[in-house]
């Protein structure tokens, strides 16, 4: 009998055109027909497969509706949007790095909604230099004589090379051959810019002699790189930039002699902290200032990791070797666009107030607040968690957890934080992390733990996400 009822299934389907005068006016005219009589199709057709492999449905009125308008929602949602970031990492690279301070957000809508002085000198009354806006407050801040920013700092590591080391040999410690995901691997980076790699050393230890003999007179650049999301631990020994200056000081002795080019120390510096973390302890990680002061001709640095603006590279030394690198053809291929410009320009300047940086750019406040402040943040989460889940159907704590900072940098560093815990009595741990990222509008990413999925307070950024988070438990416990 089995053919006739889905027989009897099929004919009792809704029309198009009974869903289409089901749903409410002012929705239906605010959406394309097209677009709305599609999904209303896609919807039936769904059933009808359902109901052709034995699948019980629901084909009422209302039912294909409400599948309509949430299919229709999901169509409509933009793909790069935001989320709520409760894992704890507070530079977290697929979540979009670091979050920036309203003065940056504010700098960006001014110079997006209008003309803008990009490449406009005002008191010349002719063309400028973009590269200008932001190069003064760099200096100010890291103490370099020159400085000049791009796309990000995989950009500045590859402009560097191109431009000094192309066909010429740049020698990088065997402990420093680093992978900082995404395929950006060192060493691939500096066969693209056409630099002859010359590895010293072994993995645990390089010595100052092993740089020492593998100098030539082709030998353009003494890399270091930071070896930011590993950390080696034990007989472990490598070269201080310090270290390789006098290096390079001694060989540029003899290469005056000659009018040769000088060999020159860069250093990639990964992270790019401008100030200290007040408030965290337990890293050990030079400033860009303190990296300088080690004599390095050139450092790079990313925009969007410990300083926390927007993806950028920053590049900082002598004014003679800045000048060449904006230049260099890259420089135009890499360059910032005008909003990145704006929102570099306006985290640069918090930089300028030591208090008002930590307070107003959200990762350094992140990384910086104290185990206390996230109790305290946990606590309201749970409260707003509590009176929205009923206790019947999970088990709601606070619990102590750690943060990281992530992004590559502060390796292995464990911050202090406190958390939300909860542990599904209906359902799984798993089967509600997922409602959480793919059904809700804001996904919310959080961390499983055994049964347990944790709300990590330090990455929240205010109450308005946490009652989303109340809101969406509230919502997914109303589907079991
Ligand atoms: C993160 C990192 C990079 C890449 O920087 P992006 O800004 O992500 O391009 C390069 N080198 C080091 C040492 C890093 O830590």
């Amino acid at each position: 009998m089995k053919p006739m009822d889905a027989q009897t299934q099929l004919r009792a389907l809704p029309s198009v055109e009974e869903i289409l005068h089901a749903i409410n006016p002012f929705v239906r005219n605010s959406i394309s027909h097209e677009l709305l009589t599609e999904t209303i199709r896609e919807e039936i057709d769904l059933l009808r497969k359902a109901i052709l492999t034995n699948n019980p449905c629901d084909a009422s009125v209302d039912t294909v509706v409400n599948k309509t308008l949430l299919s229709l929602e999901r169509k409509n949602r933009f793909s790069l949007r935001p989320v709520i970031n409760a894992t704890g990492i507070i530079v977290h690279t697929n979540l979009g790095r670091s979050v920036l301070a309203e003065e940056a957000i504010e700098a960006v809508t001014k110079v997006a909604r209008s003309y803008s002085t990009l490449e406009y000198n005002t008191e010349e009354m002719k063309r400028g230099s973009r590269h200008d806006h932001c190069e003064s407050l760099i200096c100010l801040l890291t103490g370099a004589e020159a400085a000049i920013a791009v796309n990000n700092n995989a950009a500045a590591v590859m402009m560097i090379l191109s431009e000094f080391s192309a066909d010429h040999e740049a020698i990088v410690s065997r402990g420093e051959q680093i992978e900082i995901g995404g395929s950006f691997r060192i060493p691939d980076i500096m066969e693209f810019s056409n630099a002859k790699m010359v590895e010293v050393g072994t993995t645990n230890k390089t010595h100052i002699r092993d740089y020492e003999k593998a100098i030539n007179d082709n030998t353009a650049m003494l890399l270091k790189v930071h070896t930011s999301n590993y950390r080696l631990i034990g007989f472990t020994e490598s070269v201080e930039a310090k270290q390789l200056k006098k290096l390079a000081k001694k060989a540029n002795e003899e290469r005056a002699n000659r009018d040769a080019d000088p060999l020159l120390v860069y250093e990639d510096l990964g992270s790019g902290m401008l100030l200290p973390l007040e408030g965290l302890t337990g890293y050990e990680e030079p400033t860009v200032a303190e990296a300088l002061s080690q004599g390095c001709d050139l450092v790079s640095f990313s925009g969007d990791k410990l300083l926390g603006g927007p993806q950028a590279g920053i590049i900082v030394g002598s004014k003679i070797l800045i000048e060449r690198l904006k230049k260099n053809p890259l420089a135009r291929a890499l360059r910032l666009d005008k909003m990145t410009l704006a929102a570099l320009e306006a985290t640069l300047k918090l930089y300028l107030d030591p208090e008002k940086a930590a307070k107003q750019i959200p990762t350094f406040r992140m990384l910086t607040a104290s185990a206390e402040e996230t109790q305290k943040a946990a606590e309201i989460l749970l409260s707003k968690v509590r009176a929205s889940v009923p206790s019947a159907l999970c088990k709601i704590s606070i619990e102590p957890e750690v943060s990281r900072s992530g992004g590559g940098s502060l390796p292995m560093l464990d911050i202090p934080s406190w958390g939300v815990t909860i542990e599904p009595l209906k359902g799984s741990a798993q089967e509600c992390a997922s409602y959480l990222v793919k059904q809700r509008p804001i996904p919310i990413v959080a961390r499983i733990k055994q049964e347990k999925i944790i709300f990590n307070a330090r990455t929240l950024l205010s109450e308005n996400e946490m009652d989303e988070i109340a809101l969406a438990l509230c919502e997914y416990f109303k589907t079991l």
